[in-house]
């Protein structure tokens, strides 16, 4: 390994822009698995809306069963009674069996009461599925579409990383193993930014101001400089006056 300071200080800088795109990467590749997710619990969020409707339609119907069983209970209760009638001998007896009989008519009617009730329930009940039905479908529609996307997202962001890891290995094997090594350790102290720009006379890394010596060799090109506060690397890039935020 022999490149000039030049050149290592620009694959510095490759190697900085590649760390920031596999940081990058690796963020993305993270989040879009906890975005699928968060679909997903929508997606059955909705269908569970739907279950819970469907429930209580269920628990109605078998309401109104047990009802229409009931009534039909009554009904055989009071047949029974009046085949009692012709048998009667006294008064008492006959009007003793024709209030049991109006007492359950009365008992037939109050059932039959409840269950129209239950009815009107279930009718509306009834009423609102096709909609929650409908809303499920897209919803299950648009979330397959999410996923799909996300999931070529997904595919893509990993093929991306490891193209630029192999990109990273190429770089790296370049440079001089000593630098690389420094390289390693301010990254791993600065959150990923180990090679920074110089503006003016100040360090776009710690915003400290550089010593006049470093700022020149900086400005040079043709060493490897670093920032004597925080130890990145730095780096001269030419812009325009006017860009050049005072
Ligand atoms: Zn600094």
């Amino acid at each position: 390994m022999s490149d000039s300071p030049k050149l290592q200080l620009q694959q510095l800088i490759a190697l900085q822009g590649m760390d920031d795109e596999i940081a990058e990467h690796n963020k993305l590749l993270a989040e879009i698995p906890l975005q699928i997710n968060a679909g997903s619990a929508d997606l059955e969020e909705k269908k569970k809306i739907l279950s819970i409707a469907k429930e209580e339609i269920d628990a109605l119907q078998k309401k109104r069963k047990g009802i229409e069983s009931e009534v039909q209970g009554e009904n055989d209760h009071m047949a029974k009674a009046k085949t009692k009638l012709p048998a009667v001998k006294t008064n008492k007896e006959y009007t003793a069996i024709l209030s049991e009989v109006d007492a359950i008519k009365k008992k037939v009617s109050d059932l039959e009461d409840k269950e129209l009730e239950i009815m009107e329930i279930l009718e509306e009940k009834q009423k609102v599925i096709p909609g929650i039905e409908t809303k499920c479908k897209e919803e299950d529609a648009s979330f397959q579409s999410y996923k799909a996307k996300k999931d070529t997202e997904l595919a893509r962001m990993k093929q991306e990383l490891d193209s630029l890891l192999a990109k990273r290995e190429n770089v790296s094997g370049q440079l001089e193993r000593v630098i690389m090594q420094r390289y390693e350790k301010v990254a791993k102290s600065r959150e990923g930014r180990a090679v920074v720009k110089l503006r003016g006379s100040i360090c776009q890394g710690c915003f400290q101001q550089i010593l006049p010596q470093i700022v020149i060799n900086v400005k040079v090109g043709e060493s490897i400089q670093q920032c004597s506060n925080c130890i990145r690397f730095l780096y001269w890039e030419e812009v325009p006056e006017a860009a050049t935020p005072k």
